[in-house]
């Protein structure tokens, strides 16, 4: 048993935000302590018209923000578990899918657990160090299809995965730091 057996992704094929065809419009990202990021969001459909609006504000939201590597409904105040991610260029991202939305996303394998530093938009003044697993299967739908998707991902990507995973149950960054030790006042954002 090596625990890499991990097979191949399914599902984003050449998926773009084009395909939601509809335009997104940029939602202001609400910040601790927010009731609405510390509840589990719930499922959605992910073809539902609502969705689909969702998923493409999150990409416009997400490309206004500078060094905004991923967003989650719930840091725009709704309570649905929809996120974007985009690590396109970042320097620290191996593994890279471009801009993808996922609904309904869950944690399939997660191996190799190493500390990085994080931050959030939610969070703008701290940063924290937090254990995450560099090696991660996440299985999620694409909005508007509906299609599912396995992503297999490493490191950067991976984290920023994670991280986003958190929001839509109720979880900061800051609720997985090892203690008071590993959080950091930021100094400039990005
Ligand atoms: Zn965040």
């Amino acid at each position: 048993m090596t625990g890499e057996e991990r097979g191949p992704d399914v599902g984003l094929g050449d998926w773009t935000p084009e395909s939601l065809d509809v335009p997104g419009e940029v939602r202001a990202v609400v910040s601790a302590p927010h009731p609405v990021l510390s509840r589990a969001a719930d499922e959605v459909d992910p073809t539902a018209k609502e969705t689909v609006q969702l998923a493409a504000d999150l990409i416009a939201t997400m490309r206004v923000s500078p060094g905004c590597v991923g967003l989650a409904a719930p840091q725009v105040g709704v309570g649905a578990r929809v996120f974007a991610v985009d690590v396109t260029g970042h320097p620290k991202a191996v593994t890279v899918h471009g801009t993808f939305v996922l609904c309904n996303a869950r944690v399939v394998e997660a191996t190799r657990w190493k500390p990085g530093r994080e931050g959030c938009m939610s969070v703008p003044d701290l940063t924290g160090d937090v254990k995450r697993a560099s090696r991660l299967v996440v299985e999620g739908d694409l909005p508007g299809s509906g299609e599912p998707v396995r992503l297999v991902t490493d490191g950067f990507e991976a984290r920023a995965l994670q991280h986003e995973i958190d929001h839509c149950a109720g979880l900061l960054f800051l609720d997985r730091v090892a203690g008071a030790h590993a959080v950091y006042q930021r100094k400039v954002y990005l």
